[in-house]
């Protein structure tokens, strides 16, 4: 059994790091790595593997010193990104000793290039930006709408158990515009009352499960959300995909 857990690390960002039996360690997009090294010797945990999601500054800010610290430590990622050691491209199985073997899944969409990594046997999805508790990330400008719809798309498909360990704890806020767009969603309601009694004892709302963001998650759910989208922003939609760039777009100009 492996150990999933989530640092936190700047403002709102989460450090993962997945912990093998023999005390061997992945780590997941590294922003600051004064933390991580912390967190490796007060544990007494040895670095094994990197994965990095995209190229944003809060993921990736780290990775220069952790090359000229751990030289021999392989880091994945997209060959656009610097200091990446094995390059992936999404659609690839990789095995990883202590640890077994990841789908990598490209969801490009919040930038240009982004990866996804799923553990296969733990169902656990670290999809940096491009999913988060009830939200997703923005579209940069090298970014594309079409694209992170699909990439959300293929997210949907994963088991409804899949744990989603996202890169921002963000959830509160992203569960008040999911409740701007669906007032009468029961289930959102519930689960802002879950994520706010973890908030209050400064627990992580993530890792959240797949089948609980098909409830509550506007991104997920834009097949049941057309009409009620289109009255929001007077756009004509004829499709979830249409739906879902209406809906990022929109929430961009919404404030509480
Ligand atoms: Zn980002």
């Amino acid at each position: 059994m492996l150990n999933n857990i989530a640092i936190p690390m700047f403002n709102d960002n989460y450090l993962w790091l997945l912990v093998s039996a023999q005390n061997t360690v992945i780590a997941v997009d590294v922003g600051d790595y004064a933390l991580l090294q912390d967190f490796l010797q007060a544990h007494n945990l040895r670095l094994a593997t990197v994965f990095i999601t995209h190229r944003h500054y809060d993921h990736t800010a780290g990775l220069a010193q952790l090359r000229a610290e751990y030289p021999d430590v392989p880091i994945y990622g997209h060959d656009s990104i610097a200091h990446i050691t094995h390059i992936l491209q999404g659609g690839e199985i990789i095995y990883i000793k202590d640890f077994g073997r990841f789908l990598i899944i490209d969801t490009r969409g919040h930038t240009q290039f982004n990866l996804s990594y799923y553990h296969l046997q733990q169902k656990l999805l670290y999809c940096g930006d491009s999913l988060f508790s009830a939200g997703c990330g923005r579209i940069f400008e090298d970014g594309n709408a079409v694209n992170a719809y699909q990439a959300l798309q293929k997210i949907a498909l994963l088991p409804p158990n899949t744990q989603v360990c996202a890169a921002h704890e963000y959830t509160l806020d992203n569960l008040k515009f999911a409740q701007h767009i669906e007032p009468n969603n029961i289930d959102i309601a519930i689960y802002q009352k879950q994520c706010l009694a973890l908030r209050e004892q400064k627990i992580p709302t993530l890792p959240s499960i797949l089948s609980t963001e098909q409830r509550v998650n506007p991104y997920l759910r834009c097949h049941l959300l057309m009409q009620r989208v289109a009255q929001l922003t007077q756009k004509t939609l004829n499709s979830p995909s249409d739906t879902f760039c209406a809906l990022r777009a929109y929430k961009n100009s919404w404030t509480a």
